[in-house]
């Protein structure tokens, strides 16, 4: 991949403008294990992080780790995870990934992409927060708001978030990828929102080609 100097110095300097806002932000997600960590990250596909941590609260009281979610009742995980919506998926896919874990020989949690991708219900978004947060291996997860932001801004052309991932980690230090990816969610979140992007009060705004074009 040829690696624009330009892009370069753009990513280094919107890293730092939204440091400057967001300094280093913790996991919204509630968890005490690695595992807690992968089934709250499992629930939260079309779901708040606030939701998420009311039902992490209650289903993780009955089913605190692999062992017991491995040998959960499919209804009971479902009835728990109802209110965060794609119940039935995402309780086949915890109970399955907890099995798996409880069947390999480590019994825990891996820390590769590969071997957490194998997992059910897992993808390439799901295993790098896995890896940025649970483990501090550096990862650049792309969601939608990412992805949006990037693309405002003049950092990727691509729709595809294994690109802009692949991209992104050519442009930055791989210190810096979780903690961006973060602060780029919170502030597709709070400002540069999908339909209507508060631009004349964003704090990059002297950096987004999206801005400069009007
Ligand atoms: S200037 Fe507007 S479009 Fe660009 S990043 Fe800020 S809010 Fe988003």
């Amino acid at each position: 991949m040829r690696i624009s100097r330009k892009k370069q110095a753009l990513l280094a300097e919107i890293n730092q403008t939204l440091f400057s806002k967001y300094s280093t932000c913790p996991c919204p997600l509630n968890y005490e294990t690695p595992f807690q960590l992968l089934v709250a990250v499992e629930l939260s596909a079309q779901c708040t992080d606030i939701r998420v941590n009311l039902i992490t609260h209650e289903l993780f009281k009955k089913y605190p780790d692999i062992e017991s979610l491995a040998d959960a009742s499919l209804e009971d995980v479902e009835n728990l995870i109802r209110p965060g919506g794609l119940f039935r998926n995402k309780a086949k896919n915890i109970i399955s990934a907890a099995q798996s874990l409880r069947d390999d020989p480590a019994g825990k949690v891996p820390q590769t992409m590969r071997e957490l991708t194998q997992l059910a219900g897992i993808g390439r978004k799901s295993a790098n927060v896995i890896l940025g947060v649970a483990f501090n291996i550096p990862g650049f997860p792309v969601d939608t708001h990412v992805k949006r932001v990037l693309k405002r801004l003049g950092i990727t052309n691509s729709d595809n978030p294994e690109k802009i991932e692949a991209e992104v980690n050519a442009l930055i230090p791989d210190k810096y990828w979780t903690n961006l990816s973060h602060m780029l969610i919170l502030h597709g979140r709070e400002t540069c929102a999908a339909r209507k992007p508060d631009c004349a009060k964003c704090i990059i705004n002297n950096l987004c080609k999206y801005y400069k074009k009007g």
